[in-house]
């Protein structure tokens, strides 16, 4: 389980929109892409094709 405080400190790094926890991902609220957490720790990074 992830940290609330920690995830409080995170930003999506595609639009800097609030994440949050959800079915054991990370998903930004505000653009909805997620982020895989391997070993506790949330990978927030974006595909560069995306952008
Ligand atoms: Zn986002």
């Amino acid at each position: 389980m992830i940290d609330k405080k920690l995830l409080a400190l995170l930003a999506c790094p595609a639009c800097q929109g609030d994440v949050e926890f959800k079915d054991k991902k990370i998903v930004c609220t505000k653009c909805h892409r997620n982020y895989p957490i391997v070993d506790g720790i949330p990978v927030l990074l974006v595909d560069p094709t995306e952008i």
